[in-house]
């Protein structure tokens, strides 16, 4: 992977996103009804843990999630890196990344 954007064609959600087997809901479960949903929280998070490009897009997510948490003062949320919004920010925490957040997001 040459250039940092080509990560993003090697992710498994966008695989089953376009198999049909997964819509990028299944990501983001706090939006939107479940009748446009495939998998579970944690079937989501399964997929994201078998990912060749976890690590990449928990870099994203922490780039993404600092900048909203900044405005906003709470949690990123959705379901990256096989992480929601809330446990990516104990990973930061433990890292001593970021202030804490002052509402978690729900997932
Ligand atoms: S880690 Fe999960 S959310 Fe990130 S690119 Fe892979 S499957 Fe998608």
């Amino acid at each position: 992977m040459s250039k940092p954007e080509d990560w993003t064609k090697y992710a498994a959600c966008a695989q089953l996103v376009e198999l049909g087997q997964a819509t990028y809901n299944d990501w983001y479960p706090r939006y939107g009804d479940d009748s446009h949903r495939i998998l579970t929280i944690n079937q989501a998070k399964r997929v994201c843990k078998g990912c060749p490009v976890r690590k990449e897009c928990l870099e994203l997510a922490m780039k993404v999630d600092l900048e909203y948490s900044s405005r906003t003062k709470r949690y990123g949320y959705g379901i990256w890196a096989g992480y929601t919004g809330s446990e990516r920010w104990a990973i930061y925490n433990a890292k001593g990344i970021g202030e804490k957040a002052k509402e978690p997001s729900p997932v």
